[in-house]
């Protein structure tokens, strides 16, 4: 028999509905920001994302779908949507003709992670990179673009986190502090923490297992003078418009992020809660052979977006169910199947080799308001009979009547 994959899903129904009204928000919303679509492969060379998301990161070390293929060629397919944002920026030349460029991506990623609940291989993220832009406008920007997708989308129970991680200047001074602090209980650390001490300090307090140990007692970082006056400008122009708290705790797990970086907790989701997050990358694009241009960007899981809002309560459409009980009336049948369309009512059926009773019960599941009936009087006498699903009550128009009628009900 045929099988899915282990660790990957269909998606169907109410989830897939949700999904697609997600995507909705996202689009309507990034046009209001003047954030344009940026499509990329889903197959990078490996090497992108090791250079990029980083070699100390769980995501490139363990979790990566990589592969040679038949050319010899080492591909990734890729984990997450910054790099290929990155390098099409770099690629296309943007820098030298349209430096500024806001993008927003929708797109499945894969991530070899242990099969658990709730967590696939496959995933879908819809994520926005501003680039160009060093002011602290551009993060904030970032955030309350995030902020209005997830409350048009209809996410009510979430929390905002934020933090600044410093820059090339402050952060060396701040990781060489906190490594002399935990290498002084050196023991306390699980093994993945000892071996990253040296390189990626700041991983220790994401850590599920030593963050907590340390959180309270780990030097907290100084900004230097610049770091600090862009922070507080972001906080700044983000007080009033959102709802945010200060957590000195938070790093995010990839290893590019400089200054600002941000979290959208759902309280739903229990402990991996995160339906969000992002930050600033300033150095990202150098250091993969770019210029030298600063940005801002986040992604969200569509998945667990949708299970943060939950169930919305089904908006009243009016759906109308047609039904033929009679060969002589499927033609007639079919023609006002297309002409409610066009009139842009939600219009199911056209189950017409099905008897009458299988008809009406396919109408009752499919959550429609009304079946539209047609046999051989109603045909030959250019009426239909409507019947509303709820009620039970039936009722007689003449076809060329049916338009101004459901007009009347929507
Ligand atoms: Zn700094
Ligand atoms: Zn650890």
């Amino acid at each position: 028999m045929a099988k899915l994959v282990r660790g990957f899903k269909d998606v169907f129904g109410q989830e897939a509905d949700a999904l697609t009204e997600l995507e909705t928000s996202a689009r309507k919303v990034f046009k209001l920001y003047g954030v344009a679509e940026l499509r990329v492969p889903t197959l990078e060379l490996k090497e992108l994302f090791v250079k990029s998301t980083g070699d100390t990161t769980d995501i490139v070390q363990k979790e990566m779908y990589a592969f040679e293929d038949a050319g010899g060629r080492q591909l990734a397919l890729r984990p997450e949507g910054t790099p290929g944002a990155a390098r099409a920026y770099i690629e296309n030349n943007f820098a030298n003709t349209d430096p500024v460029k806001k993008f927003f991506y929708i797109g499945n990623m894969f991530r070899a992670e242990r099969p658990q609940a709730g967590r696939y291989r496959e995933f879908e993220q819809i994520g926005a990179e501003l680039i160009g832009s060093a002011a602290p406008a551009a993060d904030a920007e970032a955030i309350l673009l995030l902020k209005d997708i997830v409350k048009d989308f209809g996410i009510t129970n979430y929390k905002v986190k934020i933090n600044s991680l410093g820059c090339k200047e402050c952060r060396p001074v701040y990781k060489k502090e906190l490594i002399a602090h935990l290498s002084a209980a050196k023991a306390e650390l699980c093994e993945k923490c000892r071996e990253r001490l040296q390189r990626n300090p700041l991983r220790v307090l994401d850590c599920k297992i030593c963050g907590p140990k340390f959180t309270q007692s780990a030097p907290k970082q100084k900004l230097c003078p610049a770091c600090a006056e862009h922070y507080e400008e972001v906080k700044t122009l983000l007080r009033g418009k959102i709802d945010f708290e200060e957590d000195t705790t938070l790093v995010r797990g990839l290893d590019y992020y400089t200054r600002t970086v941000f979290e959208f907790q759902a309280g739903s989701l229990g402990a991996q809660n995160a339906i969000a997050g992002g930050g600033r990358y300033d150095g990202l694009i150098q250091s993969m052979g770019g210029p030298d241009m600063p940005a801002v960007g986040w992604a969200m899981g569509a998945e667990r977006a949708g299970i943060a809002r939950g169930e919305k309560p089904a908006k009243k459409y009016l759906k109308i169910y047609v039904v033929s009980m009679d060969k002589t009336a499927n033609e007639a049948a079919f023609n006002v199947m297309q002409t409610l369309r066009t009139a842009e009512f939600v219009t199911l059926g056209g189950l017409f080799d099905k008897n009458l009773k299988a008809q009406m019960k396919q109408a009752d599941k499919s959550g429609a308001g009304y079946a539209v009936i047609l046999g051989e009087n109603e045909a030959k006498g250019n009426y239909v009979t409507i019947k509303n699903l709820e009620t039970g009550a039936q009722e007689e128009c003449p076809q060329k009547e049916l338009l101004n009628l459901f007009k009347l009900k929507r």
